[in-house]
């Protein structure tokens, strides 16, 4: 097993720290070439290359942090369409899909997806898991046996996806405690239209768990185009009266775009100030909200990524549902998350902020210990591909090859 080796590389320029950067030769696109050497799985040497006029004709990343799935459901596609392609049927759908549910059929789509997954070059997943009052705690050993059994090739983060009241009931309290030893997450719905006084409540059982048993939250809210923010709001007010600091992701937040600039701004710094940090989702918002047929109008909401960056945000984009009745097309693979979300949301990829998002603050929303930077010391953990461009990277004829600590992955 060769886990050393060589390559001259372009990196973008603020995925690298490289000491002697007054001999770098970064190109207008922000890539920069380099040479790079790793032995026994670490990075030794990352130096600028000596002579300027030639280009590498690879380009190198580091492997990728996905930040939101729902392993348990995809390729299910097939068996539970959603033809009408909305939200409202997706979930039913959904809850059709778990009347067959056994523990069997969800670890053969999550065998699949990790695989593909690390094949396309992940190193570490957060993924949602359905979750119900009459669901057994087996699936969740089976799931832990699987993270145990994968963590030299990818971290395999888990959210128990369950209504807001089952972190109220014994149930619940007894999936906290199993999850606190397995670096688990609670996860839940704030969607409206809600009950108000309800979702307060549950909200506040919740951070208590949470704060009793060590453990992160990660909500799916305001996936919505009604009642811009009503979802935040809540979640706010709510952290606000406890005074508890747990550490809060909050996945979608779409609606929001619908606010003016002001109050997104506003929300953004009370979220900055409690350390919120945030998920945005462009593939199934575009996908699944809005879809009014009468008018057949394009406006699609997402988190305002730019906005809350400017509130000192750390957004993250993650790709959601894979051929799911949530999102029919997918496949696990970063470069096509990163060409449909680049353009669609009009984000430049020779720009810090837009590398920061896709790679840098997943890392620290995962809590990672290697934050993505390309830097000596660091894991030989890197996805190469044949281009030199970004118009490469965004190719359908994209060749690539993925390294797990200094070893080509086959
Ligand atoms: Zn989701």
């Amino acid at each position: 097993m060769n886990n050393s080796g060589k390559a001259e590389v372009l990196i973008p320029r603020t995925l690298c720290s490289i000491e002697d950067f007054n001999n770098l030769n970064t190109d207008i696109e922000g890539l920069c070439s380099v040479s790079i050497t790793w032995d026994n799985g670490f990075v030794t040497e990352l130096k600028p290359l000596k002579n300027k006029n030639e280009r590498p004709k690879n380009l190198l990343f580091p492997r990728f942090v996905e930040t939101h799935s729902h392993i348990d459901k995809s390729f299910t596609w097939e068996a539970f369409p959603n033809l009408a392609s909305n939200y409202g049927d997706a979930l039913s759908v959904n809850l059709k899909e778990h009347k067959t549910r056994t523990t069997d059929k969800v670890i053969e789509r999550v065998e699949k997806s990790l695989s593909i997954a690390i094949k396309n070059g992940y190193r570490a997943i957060r993924s949602h898991i359905d979750t119900y009052q009459s669901q057994g705690i087996d699936i969740w050993i089976e799931l832990f046996k699987l993270q145990k059994k994968l963590s030299s090739e990818l971290i395999l983060q888990l959210v128990a996806l369950a209504p807001l009241k089952f972190w109220d009931s014994s149930n619940g309290e007894e999936l906290a405690r199993l999850l606190s030893s397995h670096g688990g997450i609670l996860g839940g719905v704030v969607v409206p239209p809600f009950n108000k006084k309800e979702t307060t409540k549950f909200l506040s059982k919740m951070l208590i768990l949470a704060d009793k048993y060590k453990l992160e939250i990660d909500l799916h809210i305001d996936e919505s185009i009604i009642k811009p923010g009503a979802g935040i709001k809540v979640l706010l007010e709510t952290m606000d009266k406890f005074q508890i600091s747990v550490p809060v992701t909050c996945s979608h937040l779409s609606s929001l775009m619908f606010l003016k600039d002001r109050e997104i701004i506003y929300f953004g710094k009370k979220m900055a100030d409690k350390n919120i940090k945030v998920i945005a989702l462009p593939l199934t918002n575009f996908w699944l909200l809005n879809r009014n047929c009468k008018t057949n109008s394009l406006k699609r909401p997402v988190a305002p990524i730019k906005q809350l960056q400017k509130s000192f945000v750390d957004v993250s984009i993650g790709s959601d549902n894979v051929q799911d009745p949530w999102y029919p097309f997918g496949n696990f693979d970063p470069f096509y998350m990163m060409s449909c979300a680049i353009p669609m949301l009009q984000l430049n990829p020779w720009e810090r902020m837009t590398l920061s998002s896709l790679f840098l603050a997943p890392s620290r929303l995962l809590n990672l210990s290697w934050d993505g930077l390309v830097k000596k010391g660091c894991p030989a953990d890197f996805v190469i591909l044949d281009g030199q461009r970004w118009a490469d990277v965004f190719a359908s004829s994209l060749k690539r090859k993925v390294f797990i600590k200094g070893v080509l992955y086959r």
